[in-house]
């Protein structure tokens, strides 16, 4: 792994693993590496049980074998459900977490090089805002960027509080909150997250599952092999109908997951109603602001979360206590 490190520190040098967004992006000359470096083949791929009742997942190992795998499935089911939802077969085969976590955003403009794009060319302006903006977002823009971030497995994981481990050249080791990985626009909407060049993701921990039901749910143009328009991953305790915990994600909507913890103060102690999931999704999205196109990002995304909120719920009251 030190090694891998090490090669890439080359100028110009990228990391490559499945290249399932890296490959487009050299064909359109958006990604020029001097040198790729191929980290598919690192021991990096186990989900391994941790002391604390968590996993790690390995950077490298496939969307497909992680949504598959056993534990995975049976702890943190959101998280397998969102890989399911992405991509397709193939790119899931194909496609490491670690590469998932890192994938640029699928706005057109970006992908155009003859439009201007602050996020591929900081300072060009953004095509988006007078656009075509149907797919945008509508929380946490900025006048600089309006891209929403694609992940789906972001999404799940962000509601189970997942961490990231990277590995630095100079050998050190640090963990990030994945709420803390991504970053939103602001005035430098070409960076992403806050990883740094060189770094090597490793994996990625979760934490012992919380109580309750999950769910994610995707909404999208076509039943597959889409990018959301709207997605939530929902997690949610009740006792007696009473909800003692929650938590709330959106995907599709932000330029990196969204997680509301507006609406999880807006349900705890509330009964699991569809009034209080109403009222919890306004609360998410009352700082929401539409570009016309995608206006109806709002209420979709206040209807996804009632459903997904509902599901979770059921969910939740059908497990054996
Ligand atoms: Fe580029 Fe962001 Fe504007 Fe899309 S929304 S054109 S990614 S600056």
């Amino acid at each position: 792994m030190q090694a891998a490190v090490a090669a890439v520190s080359r100028t110009g040098a990228k990391f490559i693993s499945g290249g399932t967004n890296l490959l487009d992006l050299m064909k359109l000359e958006i990604e020029r590496p001097t040198h790729l470096v191929d980290i598919s083949r690192l021991p990096l791929k186990q989900v391994d049980d941790l002391p604390d009742g968590g996993i790690r997942i390995g950077a490298q190992a496939a969307n497909s074998a992680v949504a598959a795998h056993a534990r995975v499935r049976a702890l943190y089911p959101a998280l397998s459900e969102a890989l399911l939802a992405g991509a397709s077969g193939q790119l899931r085969n194909k496609a490491s977490i670690g590469g998932n976590l890192l994938q640029r955003t699928r706005c057109p403009y970006f992908y155009d090089t003859a439009a201007a794009c602050n996020k591929r060319d900081p300072g060009a302006g953004c095509a988006a805002l007078g656009g075509f903006n149907r797919i945008h977002a509508v929380l946490g823009a900025s006048d600089a960027c309006i891209a929403t971030h694609p992940s789906d497995m972001a999404v799940a994981m962000s509601a189970l509080e997942a961490r990231i481990e990277l590995l630095s050249r100079d050998r050190s080791t640090r963990c990030v909150a994945i709420d803390d990985f991504y970053r939103l626009p602001g005035s430098t909407p070409h960076i992403d997250t806050v990883w740094q060049p060189g770094e090597l993701i490793t994996a990625v921990i979760l934490p012992p599952p919380p109580p309750g039901g999950q769910r994610y749910r995707k909404v999208r143009d076509r039943a597959s092999y889409e990018f959301a328009l709207v997605s939530v991953a929902a997690v949610i305790a009740t006792d007696r109908e009473t909800i003692t915990a929650a938590r709330v994600a959106f995907g599709g909507v932000a330029h990196k997951p969204w997680r509301s913890f507006e609406a999880e103060a807006a349900l705890r102690g509330r009964l699991a109603t569809l009034t209080t999931y109403e009222a919890a999704a306004d609360v998410a999205m009352r700082s929401a602001v539409g570009r016309g196109q995608n206006d109806f990002k709002i209420v979709l995304a206040k209807r996804t979360l009632c459903r997904t909120l509902a599901d979770a719920a059921q969910i939740a009251a059908e497990r054996p206590s």
